[in-house]
């Protein structure tokens, strides 16, 4: 049983190594970005309070994340363990998953941390699209979508995400750096911290963490 936490700005593929984790490791992924999307897009009142905040790339107020991951966790597929993809990005989230994992049996995460330069986050989040029904990720420079704009997993069209706008990708990054950072020191003292080059392909990175998971 294992419980992974992955850090990183936006863009440097969390999402696809937290994917590639859950398959190999057999637990679930829970990305808190795909549920309030997933949440947006059905209009509930979760999604309608987090649309703004999404849109203008600003983070979802902590009470709502909290409330969100304490319900997600305490679900029956995560009794096994999980991979936070997007969780926690703020001090008070941290703290508070803290106090939500020592109540419950589980063990404390390992922590990863991605490491891309910003340069090459705007070019890849520039050129992201996602399918708006499963969430797969294309990129238009190195694994374009099939023509037509449909997805070839569920047949679901391909879009380019609200947030991923040049203007909102540096409002991301400053949200990332102000916030978000500043937790790799927190989970550093608890000797918890894997720093990971995210650089070059998935599959070269997906070697690189399980490197550091054995
Ligand atoms: P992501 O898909 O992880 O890039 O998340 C997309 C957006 O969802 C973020 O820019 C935030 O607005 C919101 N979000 C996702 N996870 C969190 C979180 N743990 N705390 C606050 N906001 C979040």
């Amino acid at each position: 049983m294992r419980n992974l936490i992955l850090l990183g700005a936006p863009g440097v593929g969390k999402g696809i190594q937290a994917k590639l984790l859950a398959e190999r490791l057999g637990i679930p992924q829970i990305s808190t970005g795909d549920i309030l999307r997933g949440a947006a897009s059905e209009g509930t009142e979760l999604g309608r309070k987090a649309r703004t905040y999404m849109r203008d790339g600003n983070l979802v107020p902590d009470e709502i994340m909290m409330g969100l991951i304490r319900e997600r966790l305490t679900r029956e597929d995560c009794q096994g363990g999980f991979i936070l993809d997007g969780f926690p990005r703020t001090l008070p989230q941290a703290e508070g998953l803290d106090r939500l994992l020592d109540g419950q049996f589980w063990p404390q995460a390992v922590v990863i941390s991605l490491e891309v330069p910003d340069r090459e986050i705007i070019r890849r989040l520039t050129n992201r699209r996602v399918c708006r029904r499963c969430g797969k990720d294309f990129n238009l420079l190195t694994n374009p979508p099939p023509d037509g704009c449909l997805c070839p997993v569920c047949g679901g069209q391909i879009v380019k995400r609200e947030d991923d706008m040049e203007g909102t990708i540096k409002a991301r990054l400053k949200v990332y750096k102000d916030w978000t950072r500043p937790l790799k020191n927190f989970y550093r003292r608890k000797g918890l911290l894997r720093v990971v080059d995210g650089g070059g392909s998935s599959g070269g990175v997906f070697r690189r963490i399980l490197g550091q998971l054995e």
